[in-house]
């Protein structure tokens, strides 16, 4: 459970679930129950009642989510749910049917209704209690700053857009002040996300919003240059491989943002994209990442890939491994594909069994790691900015900007015991391995 509770009356805790985005909707209706005098309690036994924010991409998270809502329910008894699975049918009702309330993803509105309708507001709201940057559950050194809510694309394995909708963006000067208040309480390194964040701004046809007094177009471009200005890391995750990511590369070959791309490609057989409803060209992908590495040398591209797609021939996947070979990317996440209740790709011919969608996944993660090994080795002797991410008895472990927290690798600095968590400091890179970097303060 997260915790971030004081003692006191009417407590609230929270199991919070799923991907970096359901996160975020938990910081928001945290943020909006603090601000009532609400407090957060660490453990199902002190809480009055227990908020269980659930994800329901694929089965194994459904059953994770119903597990942890099942938990709830036998420790505390007073069960709100949350999240991706109340989206889905009445699943919840029907599995556990003592829940006090459902709602679906990024309903903080319906939350709080729901935690007045089981548990009163208390009477005298702490308002100052908050902190101005809201209620973060990441490390208070690195926040997630959600721009945009939805998607517009309808790739045949999802079923965000059918539970989330189309795509909505936040008006650009509230994403602006966030992150300006994220700034300024701390926070070094922004994690930009979104289901799709280089559609920000579709949605309202890039409309001019205004920030401190000058106009900014409600764009991924324009957004990222003003970010750029906070004078801290600034990450961007989730971008879909469109045309117009081109221009914000020289952003990072001018060290506004971070030389760090995270954009999943999923597979590289025209065959399979379309299928996918993927952009389908990964002859033009190639071309794009190379002029991408010639405008700005450093950058890192991270990416995500399914194998055992419905269709999936040895060819098809023989095309990937040879894509991973000319793309050379940095990151690389890979799953095998598994049937999601409601993906309009389940009704596509030709299943490709489990077992060999699994060997094709260890294949293809096996030649990634060779690839990431060189990549990783060619960094020795490089002097490099290192963000502190933990520090215990043996020493510091940060990550430079080549990696975001929780799904890339890390550096190990051995002895530096006094460093703190948040400090950035450069550090000559000694010894590397497939995944991690080891190095020496410079
Ligand atoms: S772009 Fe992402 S969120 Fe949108 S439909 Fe495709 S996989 Fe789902």
């Amino acid at each position: 459970m997260s915790n971030s509770g004081i003692a006191g009356q009417q407590k609230i805790g929270v199991v919070s679930l799923g991907c970096p985005k359901a996160l975020v909707d938990s910081e928001q209706f945290l943020t909006q129950l603090r601000a009532e005098g609400y407090e957060i309690s660490g453990s199902y036994n002190d809480a009055d009642l227990v908020i269980v924010n659930t994800c329901g991409f694929i089965d194994s998270a459904v059953q994770e989510s119903l597990d942890a809502i099942g938990e709830a329910l036998s420790e505390n008894g007073k069960v709100i749910v949350t999240g991706c699975l109340g989206a889905k049918g009445d699943i919840v009702q029907q599995t556990h049917p003592k829940v006090l309330a459902v709602t679906g993803p990024h309903a903080t509105d319906e939350v709080v209704k729901a935690v007045h309708d089981y548990l009163p507001k208390p009477h005298d709201p702490f308002i100052d209690l908050i902190p101005p940057q809201g209620i973060k559950l990441t490390p208070k050194h690195y926040a997630y700053l959600k721009i945009s809510e939805g998607c517009n694309h309808r790739c045949t394995f999802c079923i965000i857009p059918s539970m989330r909708g189309d795509l909505v963006s936040r008006p650009v000067h509230d994403v602006l002040k966030e992150a300006e208040s994220l700034a300024r309480a701390g926070v070094k390194e922004l994690l930009v996300i979104s289901q799709d964040t280089s559609a920000y701004g579709v949605d309202v046809k890039y409309k001019t919003g205004f920030y401190n007094g000058r106009p900014v177009k409600t764009r991924m471009t324009e957004l990222a240059e003003e970010l750029g200005k906070l004078g801290i890391w600034v990450r961007l995750h989730y971008v879909y491989p469109y045309p117009s990511v081109d221009e914000v590369i020289p952003l990072m070959a001018e060290g506004k943002i971070l030389p760090y791309l995270d954009v999943p490609f999923q597979h590289a057989s025209p065959r399979i994209l379309k299928a996918m409803k993927r952009p389908g060209d990964s002859e033009k992908v190639l071309q794009r990442v190379q002029k991408w590495r010639a405008i700005c040398p450093d950058l890192a591209i991270r990416s995500t890939f399914i194998t055992g797609f419905p269709g999936e021939t040895e060819e098809d996947f023989q095309m990937l491994l040879d894509f991973l070979d000319e793309a050379q990317l940095d990151r690389v996440g890979c799953f095998t594909y598994s049937p999601v209740e409601g993906a309009t790709a389940n009704a596509l011919p030709d299943h490709v069994p489990a077992e060999l969608a699994e060997e094709r996944k260890a294949r293809f993660m096996e030649k990634q790691a060779e690839i990431s090994a060189r990549r990783l080795a060619a960094k020795v002797g490089k002097t490099l900015e290192v963000l502190i991410d933990e520090v215990d008895e043996e020493g510091a472990i940060g990550r430079t900007y080549a990696d975001a927290p929780e799904i890339d690798g890390l550096v190990y600095l051995n002895g530096e015991t006094a460093l703190q968590v948040g400090d950035k400091i450069q550090a000559t890179i000694v010894e590397s391995d497939e995944y991690d970097l080891w190095a020496e303060r410079s």
